[in-house]
């Protein structure tokens, strides 16, 4: 192990990370961590249909780009503040957590007035002035594995997050760049028992991202927690064939909570839990008439259980 591991290593502290969002999600523990949500947020009304769908059907953490990476400068670039105000008004309204990509260090303070993990994407996984950024902030951190990073330097861009004090960071494997291109990614769920020994750091996978394909999703998250993983980030659209980006691995609100239900015994097989779930309909009666007097009542905090 090189030397340079000084705080991501197994032994680097005597206990396992257990991150804690603002909300009650936890990775690392008894409870995987769901997070679940579109790729991109597009409308109040597309992300509040995705948001409630998946609170109802087991998730405990809520996904949406706000600022999305794309490949190419005419693609839809995401909603901005906008999409960060409707993450945070939908996580609150069904009880979930919310996590988010911030790509500009210039941005990582706005986003973390509303959200409650900072996700850094795969194609920022070496962007150290963002990783510095981040470190510098106590919120939680998911850091995805770069799109052709090897576990060194996916380990050493988690270690600069570490170094500047925040510990509170979450591995996601998401796919590497293969020769091959019949799945969008190559997931390497390999590196779930291997980074278990490697660091005390929890893990979860994105078989969205990995598999680029959406009925290959629900087999490979099954495999994932199979091999350990703390958690999975699924992408779920009320639309998918309309969907912005990524519609093509999408699963629909209905194949999603199919694959919640086929997750619960491999949970219990691992020795954990799936997050207990939320009711289908909001706080109460006259919160679900008023979609911000629901924000409200979870702010008072009201159990949104
Ligand atoms: C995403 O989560 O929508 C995303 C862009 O992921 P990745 O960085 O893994 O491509
Ligand atoms: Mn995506």
């Amino acid at each position: 192990m090189p030397q340079s591991y000084r705080l991501v290593r197994r032994d680097a502290r005597g206990e396992r990370t257990i991150v804690r969002l603002r909300g009650g999600a936890t990775f690392g523990g008894d409870e995987i961590a769901i997070a679940a949500g579109p790729c991109g947020v597009e409308s109040r009304e597309q992300l509040d249909t995705a948001a409630r769908a998946v609170a109802a059907a087991g998730a405990n953490v809520l996904r949406g780009g706000a600022y999305k990476p794309r490949t190419s400068p005419y693609s839809f670039q995401g909603l901005g503040e906008d999409a960060l105000k409707m993450l945070r008004e939908s996580g609150d309204r069904y009880g979930l957590g919310v996590v988010t990509e911030v790509m500009d260090p210039r941005d990582v303070e706005r986003v973390a007035q509303y959200a409650d993990m900072l996700q850094i994407g795969t194609r920022n996984m070496q962007n150290f002035p963002l990783l510095r950024e981040v470190g510098a902030m106590r919120i939680p951190v998911l850091l995805k594995r770069g799109l052709s990073a090897t576990v060194q330097e996916w380990l050493l861009a988690a270690e600069y997050v570490l170094l500047g004090g925040n510990d509170n960071v979450v591995l996601c494997e998401r796919g590497v760049r293969s020769f091959d291109q019949a799945t969008r990614n190559l997931l390497d769920i390999s590196v779930v028992p291997l980074l278990e020994e490697m660091t005390h750091l929890p893990v979860i996978v994105d078989p969205s991202h990995a598999m680029g394909i959406a009925r290959l999703v629900p087999p490979i998250a099954v495999a994932s927690l199979a091999a350990g993983a703390h958690g999975l980030l699924i992408e779920v659209h009320p639309d998918p064939a309309n969907a912005l980006s990524d519609g093509a691995q999408s699963l629909d609100c209905a194949a999603f909570e199919r694959l919640m239900r086929r997750l619960e015994p491999v949970a219990a097989f691992t020795g954990r839990r799936l997050p207990k779930r939320y009711p289908a309909s909001p706080v109460s009666d006259d919160s679900a008439a008023s979609p911000d007097s629901a924000v409200r009542s979870s702010k008072r905090g009201v159990k949104l259980a």
